[in-house]
C-alpha cells in the first residue's frame, strides 16, 4: 500500500513529502535522503529490538514485559537522584510525561540539547531572537548565511526544500534569485557551493563577529582582527554589504559556532548582530538542529517548567543551572546514582568518564535499535518508531510544530507508542510509591 506526504522523523529538516510503499516485511520510499532512507530501513531492520531485556549475570536476556517495566520502576523510585535523558527521536507527548516523571522523582532531566545546541539555547536566552519560518525563507529569502554548518552534509535537503535552490513567492528564480554565504574554518560542500565562502580561523567567530559589528557602526576594527580570523577586512566589508543590502537575510548556525571557543557568548553576539542589522534590512536568526524533534524538548520543557534543558527537580520545583545540572557535569560529579535514556545513544555522545560512571550505575534503556548504550544497561524496552507507527507532535527547525501521522501499528501488543510506555511506567512508578493522585508543578 502507498502512502503520500508521510514526515521523515530522522533530522531537523521533517521532510514532509515523503512517499512510502508498505507492506509484508518491505518499504520503498521515496524523496529522502539517504540518512531518512537509513531510517525507514530501521522498520524492518533484522537487528531491531523487539523484545524486553533484562540483564542477569552480565547479559542481557529476554523477558517480559510487566517484569521488565516492574524492575526499571524499582531501579527509578529506589534511586535517589536518578537521571532523565529524553532524546529526540520521539514525540514532544513522551518528553512530557517524562518531564512529569522527573519531577515526580526528583530527578534530573535533560534532552540531546544540552550536548548539540545548549550554548545556543542559552545565547537566545541571552539576547533575544529574532526568527522566521522555512517557510518565510523560502519565499522572501534572497540570502542566506551559512555560519558553522553544513548542510549539504548534515541536513541533506534543507537547501532544496527551504534555503537555496526551491523557487518562492518572491523568489521565483530559485538559487538564482539567492546570495550564499558560508562562514566556516573548512572547505565544505556547502562552502563549496556558496557564492562567497569565508575561512575564518577555527574559534574566532566571536572576533569576526565583532569587527562585523564595528564596520556596521561605521567604523574600522583594528588591523590586528585580520591575524587573529584570518580575514582580511575587505572581505568583511564586502559580506557585510551583501547582508545590509538585501530584501530578507538569515543566518542559519550550527554547532560550529556554539562549539567553538565563546560558545553562547557566540551566539549571543550573533543575535545582536542580527538585531542592528535589521535597521537596514530585514533579517533573521534560525538553528539548523540536527537531531530530529530536538527542539521539541526545548520548546515542552520551556511551557511547562521555564527552562528548556538540564532541569533539576531535586527540590521538588524545577532549577537549570547549565554547568551543574546538566548531564555530563551530573555524570562527571558522579551526582546521580541511576539514568534512563530513551531513543539516543547516550553513551556514545559523552566524555570518556561519564561514559564509565553511565556504565557503572543500574541503567535503564529505551530505543529502537542495539548501540553501546544498550550494551551497558540493566533493562532495555523496545521502542516505537514516531511518525511511522504512532502519531504525535514534532517541532521543526524553525520551532514549527508539526503532527505526524504513522502509516502503520506499533508491532508489539504491550505498548502503542514511547508515551503510552512512559505512562505505563509511571503508573508503576506511582503505585511503588503509594502516591497516585500526583499533580504537576506547572498546572
Ligand atoms: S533532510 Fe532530514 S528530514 Fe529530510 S529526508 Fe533527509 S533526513 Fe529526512
Amino acid at each position: 500500500m502507498v502512502f503520500k506526504n508521510i514526515i521523515c522523523p530522522a533530522c531537523g529538516a521533517a521532510c514532509d513529502d515523503i512517499q512510502v510503499e508498505f507492506g509484508e516485511e518491505k518499504i520503498e520510499a521515496k524523496n529522502l535522503c539517504k540518512m531518512g532512507n537509513a531510517k525507514f530501513k530501521a522498520i524492518i531492520s533484522s537487528r531491531r529490538l523487539r523484545q524486553p531485556l533484562i540483564k542477569e549475570g552480565g547479559k542481557l536476556m529476554a523477558a517480559a514485559w510487566d517484569e521488565a517495566l516492574e524492575k526499571a520502576a524499582d531501579i527509578l523510585v529506589s534511586a535517589k537522584r536518578p537521571l532523565l535523558f529524553m532524546g529526540s527521536e520521539t514525540s514532544c507527548e513522551a518528553h512530557e510525561v517524562g518531564l512529569m516523571i522527573g519531577e515526580y522523582l526528583g530527578a534530573i532531566v535533560d534532552s540531546n540539547t544540552t550536548i548539540g545546541n545548549g550554548p545556543t539555547a542559552m545565547g537566545i536566552q541571552e539576547s533575544g531572537k529574532v526568527g522566521a519560518t522555512e517557510g518565510q525563507k523560502k519565499n522572501r529569502g534572497d540570502l542566506v548565511v551559512y555560519w558553522g554548518t553544513n548542510p549539504l552534509e548534515s541536513m541533506p535537503r534543507q537547501m532544496s526544500r527551504y534555503g537555496v535552490f526551491p523557487r518562492g513567492y518572491w523568489t521565483k528564480h530559485g538559487r538564482f534569485d539567492r546570495t550564499i554565504i558560508t562562514v566556516d574554518p573548512r572547505k565544505t560542500p556547502t562552502a563549496t557551493a556558496s557564492d562567497l565562502h569565508v575561512q575564518l580561523k577555527p574559534n574566532s567567530d566571536y572576533e569576526l563577529i565583532s569587527a562585523l559589528l564595528t564596520l556596521l557602526h561605521g567604523k574600522i576594527p583594528h588591523h590586528s582582527v585580520e591575524e587573529i580570523t584570518g580575514v582580511p577586512i575587505p572581505v568583511m566589508e564586502n559580506m557585510l554589504d551583501l547582508m545590509k543590502h538585501c530584501n530578507l537575510g538569515s543566518i542559519s548556525v550550527g554547532l560550529g559556532l556554539s562549539s567553538s571557543l565563546g560558545k553562547h557568548r557566540n551566539v549571543e553576539i550573533a543575535m545582536n548582530f542580527v538585531k542592528e542589522l535589521n535597521n537596514y534590512s530585514k533579517f533573521t536568526f534560525g538553528i539548523l538542529r540536527g537531531h530530529c524533534n530536538v527542539a521539541g524538548f526545548s520548546q515542552i520543557a520551556s511551557y511547562m517548567y521555564g527552562y528548556p534543558f538540564g532541569l533539576d527537580f531535586t527540590r521538588g520545583y524545577p532549577r537549570y543551572n547549565p554547568g551543574e545540572f546538566t548531564t555530563v557535569d551530573v555524570l562527571r560529579e558522579k551526582d546521580v546514582d541511576a539514568a534512563f535514556v530513551m531513543c539516543t545513544d547516550l553513551l556514545n555522545q559523552i566524555p570518556t568518564d561519564c561514559a564509565a560512571y553511565l556504565a557503572e550505575i543500574p541503567l535503564i534503556y529505551l530505543d529502537t535499535s542495539p548501540c553501546p548504550t544498550m550494551v551497558v544497561s540493566d533493562i532495555v524496552l523496545p521502542g516505537i518508531i514516531d511518525a511511522m507507527e504512532c502519531d504525535g507532535t514534532f517541532y521543526r527547525l524553525d520551532d514549527v510544530a508539526v503532527h505526524v501521522e504513522p502509516f502503520t501499528d506499533s508491532p508489539f501488543e504491550f505498548t502503542k507508542s514511547n508515551e503510552d510506555t512512559l505512562k505505563q511506567l509511571f503508573a508503576k512508578i506511582k503505585e511503588k510509591r503509594n502516591h497516585t493522585d500526583f499533580s504537576p508543578f506547572y498546572i
